[in-house]
């Protein structure tokens, strides 16, 4: 990982999207919650972009990605991540994949753990796939190397030469200062 947690914690990398209701606004009070995450700690987070819906129809994507030190279980974590999904109205459609979203919080990294059961897949299998992800991720962390071997810098470049769009809006509101 590119950065060395705390005795007790992990570094969490969280993929942030949303393209139903006002998602910009979403993300920023989603970023604003994550930093009252019991055992958790906000280290970096990417400015606010916007993409192209991959393999799905709808409404352009929100999107961004934050670190943070985690002292909870990534299985605890993902808990708090769909409770903050439900609580700004995320609906799941049984068998409907990539379904317009209010907000999707993806556990993407947590440290170098790895799983595999149905709840909880790590790393996050898609991700090295999705500019979405990984454009926002270059910003904060570049040089960091996904599990194939390539640097998030590189396969980002990568997925946006092969044609995924997304672009830079803004910063990310409702980032606190708390240390
Ligand atoms: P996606 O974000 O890939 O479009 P969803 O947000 O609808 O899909 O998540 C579908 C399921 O994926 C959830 O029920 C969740 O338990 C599971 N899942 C497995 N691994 C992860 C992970 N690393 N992060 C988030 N969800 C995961
Ligand atoms: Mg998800």
């Amino acid at each position: 990982m590119a950065r060395k947690a705390p005795p007790g914690t992990e570094v969490a990398l969280i993929g942030l999207g949303a393209n139903l209701g006002d998602g910009a606004k979403t993300l920023g009070t989603a970023l604003a919650a994550l930093q009252t995450l019991p055992a958790c700690h906000l280290i970096e987070a990417s400015s606010l972009y916007r993409s192209a819906p991959v393999d799905a129809a709808g409404p352009d994507y929100w999107n961004a990605v934050v670190a943070m030190h985690c002292g909870l279980t990534p299985e605890a974590l993902l808990a708090r991540l769909q409770r903050l999904e439900h609580e700004h109205g995320r609906e799941r459609l049984q068998g409907v994949h990539n379904a317009p979203r209010t907000l999707d919080l993806d556990l993407l990294l947590f440290g170098s753990r790895r799983a595999h059961d149905e709840r909880l897949v790590l790393p996050h299998p898609r991700m090295h796939l999705r500019a979405f992800v990984l454009v926002p991720l270059a910003e904060i962390w570049p040089h960091l190397v996904l599990p194939d071997g390539e640097s998030v810098a590189h396969a980002a470049r990568r997925l946006q030469q092969a044609g995924q769009q997304i672009q830079r809006v803004g910063p990310l509101a409702f980032i606190s200062t708390r240390s």
